[in-house]
């Protein structure tokens, strides 16, 4: 492919290496050193969080998250089948089930209207996904969170910066998961955080992440190994001075690909919620049927674009899910037919961007 559908976004190579360099002074390289607490501290600020505990991705991140409450064996989460398959992964593998709720049809995000039929006596908590950066209903969540007292645990990996009614989505639900994946808007070439306001859950979540060991003498909790390193969070602290620069230019991109396409009557572009401030993190497409979608795809793939189904099939439908009880989710169902994630990443030249666009156009 000539331009892939995402591209890191990395410092210089001479901002990097500066960053680094006090690595060889200290020879600390992993179990929360400087750069990690560094990057803990300029994260809390940026995210207008009480607390932030880094891990070395956002899977592990969130599978701590599940752990650290300690649910019963068995106990349901309600999530949904429209996300990256890390989200119900990581329910299953703490040994809770996954129940798969419907969507919203304009914001793709889990939809509030359906959530309380699906509460049973062995419900937990309500996992919901920041879909493309887009934010959930964060305010009948939490009402029906409260109401039925359950735990929100927000899959954020897709919404870091992003803002609603001018608060941080790191400030919502109990504990909110984000990813610092190599293709995410930021990135610490793999790593993530936890972040949330209740100094309650700090102790155990740091725990957690290293082997549920408290100190010399105590292990209290059969815990992983899901500790950032240094050169993560090296990588981290140069990214993060760019993070501005990075999503203006992503709003670049999207703007232009508006331009071209948000007039088209055959496509349609899932708009932001009300009261949101994007990050820019994906451009979905949503075509007629499924059939053009994938054939858009292999169009653009034959002029050397890549382009990605995210996310098809639905989680639900994946092999490892035969065994889950399935629900009627047919607006999840419906658009991951239909979407395509079109190339977007800072450095993106707009000329490709006018290039992909005559394409579609052309072909709807
Ligand atoms: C990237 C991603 C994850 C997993 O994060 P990693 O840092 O790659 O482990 C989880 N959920 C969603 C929705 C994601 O996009």
């Amino acid at each position: 492919m000539k331009i892939n559908v995402t591209q890191s976004s990395l410092p210089t190579f001479e901002e990097y290496c500066t960053e680094i360099k006090s690595i060889w002074e200290n020879h600390w390289l992993t179990n929360n050193g400087e750069k990690v607490c560094e990057l803990e501290a300029k994260l809390k600020k940026y995210k207008e969080v009480n607390n932030i505990v880094l891990y070395t991705n956002g899977h592990l991140a969130l599978e701590a998250t599940i752990s650290a409450f300690q649910f019963p064996i068995g106990s349901e989460i309600i999530t949904t089948p429209f996300t990256f398959v890390s989200t119900s992964n990581a329910i299953v593998r703490t040994g809770m089930v996954p129940v798969f709720c419907d969507i919203e049809p304009d914001n793709l995000t889990l939809d509030p209207k359906k959530i309380e039929a699906l509460i049973t006596s062995k419900t937990v908590a309500i996992l919901p996904v920041h879909v493309y950066g887009n934010m959930c209903d964060v305010e009948e969540i939490e009402r029906i969170a409260k109401k039925h007292n359950l735990k929100v645990i927000y899959d954020s990996a897709h919404a870091f910066g992003v803002k609603f009614k001018g608060k941080n989505s790191a400030t919502f639900g109990d504990i909110s998961m984000f990813s610092f994946h190599a293709t995410k808007v930021f990135n610490t070439i793999e790593g993530g955080c936890l972040a949330f306001n209740d100094i309650k859950y700090s102790q155990i979540l740091r725990d957690m992440k290293n082997f549920g060991i408290r100190d010399e003498e105590h292990c209290l909790y059969t815990g992983g190994n899901a500790k950032m390193n240094e050169f993560q969070a090296a990588m981290g602290l140069c990214n993060l001075r760019h993070i501005d620069s990075f999503i203006s230019h992503r709003k670049a991109v999207c703007d232009r690909y508006k331009s071209h396409l948000s007039k088209c009557a055959n496509l349609t572009i899932p708009a932001l919620r009300e009261g949101v401030e994007g990050n820019y993190s994906y451009f979905p497409v949503l075509f007629s049927d499924k059939t053009k979608r994938d054939e858009i795809k292999e169009i653009l793939a034959r002029h050397d674009y890549g382009s990605r189904k995210y996310f098809y099939p639905l989680v639900s439908e994946f092999d490892c899910y035969k065994d889950i009880k399935p629900h009627d989710t047919p607006i999840a169902k419906m658009t991951s037919e239909r979407v395509l994630c079109l190339p977007l990443y800072p450095d993106l030249p707009l000329s490709e961007v006018d290039a992909i666009c005559k394409i579609i156009l052309e072909y709807v």
